[in-house]
């Protein structure tokens, strides 16, 4: 979903990432809030100090989301689901699963937090307000702090709107999942509201542009398709793991994978096996042994002039467990793992030994067989 993230900083273990598009929202808040809402709110302040109140309600939207976020993954966490941390982005923020909750009482509450908190914050913003203004603080700190109340509200009560993706929508399918235990179905009702959701914001996004509001209508419009566009993408994952549900990994396995030495150069691996078999990844055996694997993403960080002297063997150690999946796994499992960490090929080992590799194309390619063949 996300392009080259800027890495921000590390909060309590989840790393905070922004997708440059984040800036182009920064941007409009600041210019919005010193030209509009401000003057428009507390009347009679210099310009000047408009755009410091701009920049400092921005700075406070993006701690706001940040931390709504957080309480989100800290949930999630403290019920051992794995995060990949937070990332803002155009419409806000997301903080990102590696694996979707395992029963409704996790979801429910990893959804419910993330509001709850933007509730608590907005509440400790009036209280600093209601406080700033009975001792007569300056104008635009009191400003600001009510931008902040407002603000945090309106976050607390968008995501609220039973629409999956947004956390209502979580919400109401874990509900639904607690009262039949049918997770499908569950997700099936809470993407379609989502769907409806997002045509209504698209309808409204439309009409507001005929009424000539036409940057806030674009913004309805964009936010209407982006929640339809998940909300299709999360119920058709779901359907490929049905398909999937119950086939043996080993199905899958090739059994003669090309594996590569650990004494060649990057350079020798790079031209010899990943330019000629046209794959990302392989593992990398000694004397039958396994050693570990090596992948672009590793190749990438170490700079060009090095390729020549160094091997791929004190690379390939990095490559850690959850490149590896049991033989006795299922397809699901599999895919599980490769949503986790991107990758589209798996280890499958036994001790040190490597039994073969499970690939995402060999089964997306019985999916579709499937498909055809049974509708
Ligand atoms: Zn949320």
């Amino acid at each position: 979903m996300f392009g080259n993230r800027i890495r921000l900083f590390s909060l309590f273990g989840f790393e905070v990432r922004m997708d440059p598009s984040w800036l182009v929202i920064a941007v409009l808040v600041v210019w919005s809030l010193a030209k509009g809402y401000f003057p428009y709110m507390q009347p009679g302040i210099p310009p000047r100090i408009y755009w410091f109140m701009g920049v400092a309600g921005a700075a406070g939207l993006f701690i706001s989301i940040v931390f709504h976020e957080f309480w989100h993954s800290l949930v999630a966490r403290q019920f051992g689901l794995p995060m990949k941390g937070i990332t803002l982005f155009i419409f806000g923020g997301v903080a990102e699963m590696g694996e979707e909750p395992t029963n409704p009482k996790t979801e429910f509450l990893m959804a419910a937090a993330g509001p709850l908190s933007s509730l608590v914050l907005a509440a400790l913003f009036y209280a600093g307000s209601t406080m700033g203004k009975g001792m007569q603080w300056s104008r635009p700190i009191i400003g600001v702090m009510d931008y902040m109340t407002y603000m945090n509200i309106i976050l607390a009560v968008f995501n609220l709107v039973p629409a999956f993706p947004l956390d209502g929508g979580r919400i109401l399918r874990s509900i639904l999942w607690a009262w039949k235990g049918d997770f499908r179905w569950a997700t099936k009702i809470a993407s379609t509201v989502g769907s409806g959701f997002g045509i209504f914001l698209i309808v409204m996004g439309v009409l507001n542009v005929l009424r000539g509001n036409f940057i806030g209508g674009m913004w309805w419009f964009l936010i209407g398709m982006f929640l339809r566009s998940v909300a299709g993408s999360t119920n058709r994952r779901l359907q490929t793991r049905k398909a999937l549900e119950g086939e043996p990994l080993s199905r899958f396995i090739n059994r003669n994978p090309v594996t590569a030495p650990p004494d060649i150069s990057i350079e020798t691996f790079v031209e010899d096996y990943i330019y000629r078999h046209h794959y990302k990844f392989f593992p990398v055996v000694d004397n039958g042994h396994l050693v570990g694997c090596v992948s672009t993403k590793e190749i990438k960080e170490i700079p060009r002039e090095e390729w020549p002297r160094r091997s791929i063997g004190e690379l390939a150690r990095n490559c850690s467990a959850e490149n590896t999946i049991a033989p006795d796994a299922d397809a699901v499992e599999a895919l599980s793992a490769m949503n986790r960490t991107g990758a589209s090929r798996l280890m499958v080992t036994q001790g040190d030994r490597l039994i073969g590799v499970v690939a995402l194309k060999d089964m997306l390619d019985l999916l579709a067989l499937k498909m055809e063949l049974e509708g």
